[in-house]
């Protein structure tokens, strides 16, 4: 279904009876050509890729619980390209160059808004950081801009530019970030997918993988065996927890992090807005609400909701640049699974065992990933080859001392 002004009319005059589900809802086949493990962003957009750009058929998404359930449907929705290093920046920047024709691509309203990010700068030594970075991402075709504190002051008169305890010395803007609206990209792959042929099959938790003489034919599910010539990967959180089923063991663990919506209130944020001397960033929702969030709660977990430490010092984060968050109330406040790596950066390969295909490590900043993941993902799935811009999120990276360590703070996942 192709949704337009007319049927929106359309539907409104009469009784809203018309809309169809926008996917399937198939039982599973005994074999696929290709099945992706795992129905959030990443595995969606693999799925929507393989069928759509890279022509492949008989495809299945398997989910363990319902699609946009996961970090997909809770995460605080920012997407920039700002990366300093080789090994990410061309990936995030081709991922942005994504999101920017997507509705387009899959005709879904996924309220992609290009309002801006900054990231504020509180020392001179940050200053220089930030000017390398944003040299960086100039020469790998990004946008950038230095901003003085009297252009903050003019953009956000509510931050705190003349008495703060870290004061704001200027910042770096990127004025393509912004936000999208995040479960509306599951929905948008699942529907783009489905219409391609895919078959998304949702209830459906993979608890086992069928593999022979360094083969996989397959993977055991809560809806019996279901065998695959190539089976890709993209659980996110749960990536350590499902490669063991395949005994493997990943450079990763699995970290909670949380995130925070305040009441509606008038526009006081135009862009998306990140502390540099702690953890906080803010962005304000279409409906009004202050979204905000900072750092992991730092301890290995598969809760989905955090502690108090975290949120006074998010809180504390955000008094310090932007006093009036004190008189807002917080209206909900949840936690995802972080599949942190061991240098913060994410793999996208084959594994040791043919036909078993891996995509996962994205930290807390997946899903700005998500079109580029798919794509990148749908690559190497399809021809057995990674894309020009995903060649350095291997496995062997860290065997052979190639991390893309961004933060430069070494192999310890929750400094990243
Ligand atoms: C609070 C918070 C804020 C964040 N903010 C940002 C942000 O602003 N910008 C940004 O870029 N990133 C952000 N992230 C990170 C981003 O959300 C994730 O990196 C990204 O969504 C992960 O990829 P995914 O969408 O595929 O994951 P998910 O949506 O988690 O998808 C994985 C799916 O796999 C399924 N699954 C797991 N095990 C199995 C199994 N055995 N069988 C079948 N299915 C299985 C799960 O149910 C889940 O639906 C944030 C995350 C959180 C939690």
């Amino acid at each position: 279904m192709r949704y337009s002004g007319f049927k929106v009319i359309k539907e409104a005059l009469t009784g809203h009876k018309g809309w169809k589900p926008a996917w399937r809802d198939p039982e599973p086949q005994t074999h696929y050509d290709i099945v992706i493990i795992g129905g959030g962003g990443h595995g969606l957009a693999t799925a929507y890729y393989l069928a759509k750009e890279f022509k492949q058929k008989r495809i299945a998404v398997l989910e363990k619980g319902w699609i946009g359930g996961g970090n997909v449907g809770r995460n605080t929705t920012i997407i920039r390209s700002n990366y300093l290093l080789d090994g990410n920046q061309p990936f995030y920047e081709f991922s942005l160059k994504l999101w920017e024709g997507l509705e387009q691509d899959f005709n879904y309203n996924a309220m992609i808004s290009q309002r801006g990010i900054l990231n504020l700068i509180h020392s001179d030594a940050q200053r220089d950081a930030f000017i390398r970075r944003g040299n960086a991402m100039i020469l790998n075709g990004a946008d950038a801009e230095l901003l003085s504190t009297e252009q903050i002051k003019a953009r956000y008169p509510f931050l705190n530019t003349k008495d703060a305890r870290f004061p704001i010395k200027g910042g770096l803007a990127q004025h393509r970030g912004g936000t999208v609206r995040h479960d509306a990209v599951a929905w948008g792959y699942a529907r783009g997918a489905d219409s391609h042929g895919v078959d998304i099959i949702q209830n459906c938790e993979v608890t086992g993988f069928r593999i022979e003489n360094g083969t996989c034919s397959g993977v055991e599910t809560s809806r019996g065996f279901i065998g695959a010539s190539k089976i890709g990967c993209a659980v996110a959180g749960s990536s350590s927890r499902l490669m063991s089923h395949a005994n493997m063991r990943l450079p990763m663990e699995s970290q909670v992090l949380q995130a925070f919506v305040t009441e509606g209130l008038k526009p006081v944020l135009p862009g998306v807005v990140t502390f540099g001397a702690g953890h906080f960033y803010v962005s304000q929702s279409d409906k009004g609400g202050l979204v905000f969030g900072g750092d992991l709660d730092g301890y290995n977990s598969y809760a989905q909701r955090g502690n108090l430490p975290v949120v006074e010092d998010v809180c504390e984060g955000g008094m310090a640049i932007f006093p009036a968050l004190g008189r807002a109330r917080l209206l909900r406040m949840w936690g995802g699974i972080m599949d942190m790596s061991m240098d913060g950066s994410p793999i996208i390969d084959r594994t040791h065992i043919d036909g078993l295909y891996f995509n996962g490590g994205w930290c807390y900043g997946g899903f700005k990933a998500t079109p580029a993941s798919g794509f990148c993902f749908a690559h190497l799935l399809a021809r057995d080859a990674p894309h020009p811009t995903a060649t350095a999120f291997r496995f062997d990276r860290f065997e052979k001392g190639l991390m893309i360590d961004e933060k430069g703070v070494g192999n310890q996942p929750n400094l990243h």
